[in-house]
C-alpha cells in the first residue's frame, strides 16, 4: 500500500440523499470508512441504515451525493458491479442453497472458478480451505450447507465474500441469529479480516457489541448523521440517547409477578416436521395467568415447531394443550385468536404481515371481522382508520401515513405493526416469538414494558427468543429447550446466564451436575 493510498479512506460516501414519497430516508449523509477498520452504523428503526447500504451495494440510487472508493468517484450500477469493485454484503437472511456443499455455495455465481461449463471442484475446495485456514475458521468445504449450524452458515457467507476478494464487507445485524459463543467467534474473525486490511461496516442494534468490536461508530437519526464516536469515549447510555434522542432504560424493571390460576397447560406435546421427523418428542409445560415463561435455546432446537403447534399452524402428532381449562389441541389459528390468544411470529414475512397491504389493513389482520371494524358483512373504514392512527402514534411506528404499503416500512417498523396489532386487546395467552428482533433500544424498552403490562393484566406470556439477555431480563421462569425437550427450568430472577448458556449448548448432558443444580 502506498503512503498516499493509506491516507485515503477505503470508502467515502458524501452528501448521500435518498427521498421516498413522504420521507427523506438519507439526508446528506457523510460516511468514511478506513482500511482495516470495523465501522459500526447505529440508528433507530427507520433511521436509514439499510437505505444507505443499499445505495452502496447498487440496490438503490441516491438522489444526491457521491461514492468514492480509494479516493476515486464511482457509480455503482447494481450488486454485481458492487461485488466486482470489492464490496460484499452479508445479509441477515442467508442466501445459501442448503442441498449444496460449502464449496459449491461459495463459488455459486463467481465465474472465476468455473472451467467452461464445469466447476473445478478440487481447485475450488483447495482455495476455500486455504482462505478458511488463513483466517482461522474451520469449515469442511465438502459439508452440506443444510447440515451446518447457523454460525457456520454465516461463515460460508463471509467466505463467499472473501472468495470474491471483498475489501469492504457490510454485515447487517450479523449477530441477531447467533449464540453468545458464536458471536465471540465471529468477532475474532471480523478482527482478523480488519487486521488483513479489509474494511468492515457493521450494523447492529446491540450497543454492548458495538462497543466491544467497533473502532469507530457513526450514529444516524431520521436520515442524518448525529454523531461519530470511538468506543473508548462513549457509553451504551450515550449511544442510546444519540440514536433515539432521549434517555433510554436499557434494562426494564420486570417487578414482582402476581400469578393467578393455571392458564396454559401443555402435556406430552409431540410435533413432527415436513419430513416426518419428530422434532418435538414430548414437551410439557405450564404457564399461569400473570406469568412470563421464557424459553431459552439455540435456534433450531424445536422452538419453531413447538410454537407453530401451540398456535395451530401445525398439527401436533400427540399430546394435549389446554387453555384456561379448555382443550384447544389442534385448534386453527383463527380459533386460537377467538379464544384470546395473541401471537407475534418469528418470521414476520411468512406469518405476520401481508406486505403489499397498507399498514392499516395489517393492523387489523386478525380482527377485521370483528366490531368495531366490521358490522356484520360491512367494513367500517372510519373505525379502521381511527384505530390505525391511534396505534401508529402509540407504538411510534414511523410511516408517512397508514395508507402506505407495509413493504416500504423499515424492518423494525414492520415488527412494530405486528406487536401493535397483537397487543391491542385483552388476552388470555400471548405467544411471542423473537418479539424484539431487529428493534432499536428505544423500541425494545417500550415493547418490554408492554409485555410486563400484559402480564400484570393477567395474561400468561410465552416468550421464545434467541436473545438470551431478553429471556433473562423479563421472564419470571426460564425453560431451556434442547433437541425438542425442556431440559431444565429455572427461576428467571436468580438464573445464572453462563449456566443457562451451557444448558442451551449441551442440554446438560455434558455436565450432569449443572442439570441437577438447575
Ligand atoms: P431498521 O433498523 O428498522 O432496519 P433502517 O435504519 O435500516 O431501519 P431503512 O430501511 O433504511 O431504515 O428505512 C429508512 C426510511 O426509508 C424508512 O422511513 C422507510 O419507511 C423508508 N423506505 C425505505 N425503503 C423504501 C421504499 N422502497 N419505498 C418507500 N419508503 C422506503
Amino acid at each position: 500500500m502506498t503512503g498516499e493510498l493509506a491516507s485515503v479512506p477505503a470508502l467515502e460516501m458524501r452528501g448521500i440523499t435518498k427521498r421516498y414519497p413522504g420521507v427523506v430516508a438519507n439526508d446528506h449523509i457523510d460516511l468514511d470508512v478506513r482500511r482495516g477498520e470495523i465501522h459500526a452504523l447505529l440508528g433507530e428503526n427507520g433511521a436509514g441504515k439499510t437505505t444507505l447500504m443499499n445505495i452502496l451495494y447498487g440496490l438503490a440510487r441516491p438522489n444526491e451525493g457521491e461514492i468514492l472508493l480509494d479516493g476515486k468517484t464511482v457509480q455503482i450500477a447494481d450488486p454485481s458491479d458492487a461485488i466486482s469493485r470489492g464490496i460484499s454484503m452479508v445479509h441477515q437472511h442467508f442466501m445459501l442453497v442448503p442441498v449444496l456443499s460449502v464449496a459449491e455455495n461459495v463459488v455459486l455465481g463467481a465465474e472465476t472458478m468455473a472451467r467452461g461449463p464445469f466447476l473445478d471442484r478440487r481447485e475450488a475446495s483447495k482455495r476455500i480451505a486455504a482462505l478458511a485456514a488463513q483466517f482461522g475458521f474451520e469449515l469442511d468445504p465438502d459439508a452440506r450447507v443444510g447440515s451446518l449450524s447457523v454460525g457456520q452458515q454465516q461463515r460460508v457467507e463471509i467466505l463467499k465474500a472473501l472468495y470474491r476478494d471483498a475489501q469492504i464487507l457490510v454485515l447487517d445485524e450479523p449477530t441477531a441469529v447467533l449464540t453468545p459463543q458464536e458471536t465471540d467467534e465471529i468477532f475474532v474473525l471480523l478482527r482478523r479480516l480488519a487486521d488483513d486490511g479489509r474494511s468492515i461496516i457493521f450494523i447492529s442494534h446491540k450497543l454492548y457489541e458495538v462497543l466491544a468490536i467497533a473502532d469507530r461508530i457513526t450514529v444516524i437519526r431520521r436520515g442524518r448523521v448525529i454523531g461519530d464516536r470511538k468506543p473508548g469515549e462513549t457509553t451504551e447510555a450515550e449511544l442510546a440517547e444519540l440514536m433515539v434522542g432521549r434517555e433510554v432504560e436499557l434494562t426494564v424493571d420486570r417487578g414482582a409477578s402476581h400469578v393467578g390460576g393455571p392458564m396454559l397447560h401443555v402435556e406430552g406435546l409431540r410435533v413432527t416436521d415436513e419430513r416426518k421427523h419428530e422434532i418435538v418428542p414430548g414437551v410439557s409445560l405450564d404457564i399461569r395467568a400473570g406469568e412470563i415463561l421464557g424459553i431459552a435455546g439455540v435456534a433450531g432446537n424445536g422452538q419453531d415447531e413447538l410454537i407453530e403447534a401451540l398456535i395451530g399452524l401445525r398439527k401436533p402428532s400427540g399430546g394435549k394443550v389446554s387453555l384456561d381449562g379448555r382443550d384447544i389441541t389442534g385448534c386453527s389459528p383463527r380459533d386460537m385468536n377467538r379464544a384470546g390468544v395473541g401471537y407475534v411470529p418469528g418470521d414476520r414475512h411468512r406469518f405476520g404481515l401481508i406486505l403489499s397491504f397498507p399498514v392499516y389493513d395489517n393492523l387489523i389482520l386478525t380482527s377485521y371481522y370483528r366490531e368495531p371494524y366490521s358490522h356484520g358483512p360491512l367494513r367500517d373504514g372510519a373505525a379502521v382508520a381511527e384505530s390505525a392512527d391511534a396505534q401508529v402514534a402509540r407504538f411510534d411506528i414511523r410511516v408517512p401515513s397508514s395508507n402506505v404499503a407495509t413493504s416500504t416500512l423499515s424492518g423494525g417498523n414492520q415488527q412494530k405493526v405486528i406487536v401493535a396489532r397483537e397487543f391491542e386487546r385483552p388476552l388470555k395467552l400471548l405467544i411471542l416469538d423473537q418479539p424484539t428482533r431487529g428493534l432499536d433500544v428505544g423500541s425494545i424498552e417500550f415493547i418490554h414494558k408492554q409485555i410486563i403490562a400484559k402480564r400484570d393484566a393477567g395474561t400468561a406470556v410465552l416468550l421464545v427468543s434467541a436473545e438470551l439477555d431478553e429471556v433473562m431480563e423479563i421472564s419470571d421462569r426460564i425453560a431451556v429447550i434442547y433437541r425438542g425437550r425442556i431440559v431444565a427450568e429455572l427461576d428467571g430472577r436468580t438464573a445464572d446466564k453462563s449456566a443457562v448458556g451451557l444448558l442451551m449448548a449441551t442440554g446438560g448432558e455434558a455436565n450432569p451436575a449443572e442439570e441437577a443444580t438447575a
